[in-house]
């Protein structure tokens, strides 16, 4: 059948999903500045689909407009409709001023700050965790070959489509749940981490659906069974590029700034879960012994510590400094990578401009610390529900304050509104709209 190539504009927004407004390919050049009209309410649209409630109602317009540097365009060479999509900022009719509700224009603000206050850059990394419905289980499959041969075409399709979407995959491997997988990608400036971050859920499921099946990034997709991370990797550099977050001389090779840095994030970590694990399953999967993050703890090489010091590896030509870096594992993907990312640069601002003093790694499961222990290191149980975690963004004036006042409310109003649509379900269906939706 003969077809008109189309293009799309689209943002992640608050509930992490992408929406958009298309066009004929052929009359790109006329969108690229003026980019498609755009609605405030479109922002209160949560992740299955109703809105609760809005701040905006039907009224007024914005504009989303594309940037360059995140077209997507991957041929599949299956002589189906190739993928073309853009993701844009999200301003007013004046095509410029940013619209505070915008996530890409709330991370730029927290990067800005970051140069300017700090003298410093983010780079980043988002490791991405999840299921794929083509993949016929077979017991014993964890980090299996033959789960990744199983796989079929997906595997290496996927590369293919990272490759020539401008993803950069770095690693791809089977992961221990059933169907389960992981995508690492290149890290690169804290803007492109988070645009990166939504091409790759996007290119999954464009791969998954030209094999006539589905990816999901839920954070859990079987209570029984271990769940979906992201991972946010993250290091600074100077204004010049050069790594600013080893120093061989301090304990566990960190920076002074990327101590101060770190200790903001555990600070203000149950605030932060508001925004980076906001979904009610996001805290079936933040418990003890599931391999995520339960407390706000830096660890050393700890698979379940909020953040965790990555490994070095000491081979030769591997420089330290360039590898240095950390993990924060208490984010998933029904978090948009911007605004995720963008409290964390907020809360490493934060921590930088206190001063804060490095953390001090535990060494052992924190939920074996004495009282008196973890209140010396400051750790604390993160929130074990999303209506927790949002109260904790409310009792933190700091990080509340992070987010311009129409963000926040409309932020709060629109994850209480999800909330309430899920109150008629039992778990096990709550898993199952979620699945559907990430
Ligand atoms: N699946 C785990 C999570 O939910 C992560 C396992 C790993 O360390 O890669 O975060
Ligand atoms: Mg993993």
């Amino acid at each position: 059948m003969n077809r008109l190539p189309l293009t799309m504009v689209c943002t992640c927004d608050l509930a992490g999903q992408v929406r958009g407004k298309g066009f004929p390919a052929q009359v790109l050049e006329a969108h690229r500045s003026k980019g498609v009209g755009w609605t405030p309410t479109n922002s209160m649209i949560t992740c299955f689909g109703q809105i609760v409630s809005t701040p905006f109602g039907p009224r007024n317009d914005l504009m989303l407009v594309p940037d360059p540097a995140t077209e997507t365009h991957v041929d599949f060479g299956d002589h189906g409709p190739a993928e073309h999509f853009f993701l844009g900022d999200i301003v007013h009719t004046d095509g410029k001023t940013p619209w505070d509700l915008c996530p890409r224009g709330f991370l730029k603000a927290a990067l800005a700050d970051l140069e300017a206050k700090a003298g410093l850059r983010l780079v980043a990394a988002f490791e991405h965790e999840f299921v794929y419905s083509g993949q016929p289980p077979r017991l014993g499959d964890s980090y299996g070959l033959d789960g990744v041969r199983l796989a079929g075409a997906f595997p290496e399709v996927f590369l293919y489509a990272l490759e020539m979407g401008g993803v950069r995959p770095e690693t791809f491997l089977p992961e221990y749940g059933a169907g389960q997988f992981e995508v690492t990608v290149e890290p690169c400036g804290g803007l492109e981490a988070a645009d990166r971050a939504v091409r790759l859920r996007e290119l999954a499921r464009a791969t998954a659906y030209r094999l006539g099946h589905r990816v999901t990034f839920a954070p859990i997709v079987d209570r029984r069974a271990v769940g979906n991370g992201v991972h946010i990797h993250y290091s600074l550099t100077d204004l010049q590029g050069r790594p600013a977050s080893y120093d061989p001389a301090r304990p566990f090779g960190m920076s002074a700034a990327i101590g101060s840095f770190t200790a903001g994030i555990l600070a203000h970590m149950p605030a932060l879960c508001a925004v980076t694990a906001p979904s009610v399953m996001s805290y079936e999967r933040l418990v003890p012994n599931r391999w995520s993050a339960a407390y706000t703890n830096l660890g050393y090489r700890d698979r379940e510590a909020g953040v965790r010091i990555c490994p070095l590896w000491e081979v030769e030509g591997a420089d330290p400094a360039r590898q240095f870096n950390l993990e924060y594992r208490a984010a998933d993907a029904a978090a948009c990578p911007h605004l995720a990312l963008g409290m964390l640069v907020r809360a490493g601002l934060q921590g930088l401009v206190d001063a804060l003093p490095a953390p001090e790694p535990t060494r052992s499961d924190p939920g074996t610390l004495s009282p008196e222990e973890a209140a010396r290191l400051g750790i604390v149980r993160l929130p074990q529900s999303l209506d927790e975690a949002l109260q904790a963004l409310e009792a933190d004036s700091a990080a509340s304050g992070w987010m311009p006042d129409d963000l926040r409310t409309a932020y709060l109003m629109h994850k209480r509104g999800e909330i309430l649509l899920l109150k008629d379900f039992s778990p096990d269906e709550i898993v199952d709209r979620y699945r559907q939706a990430y």
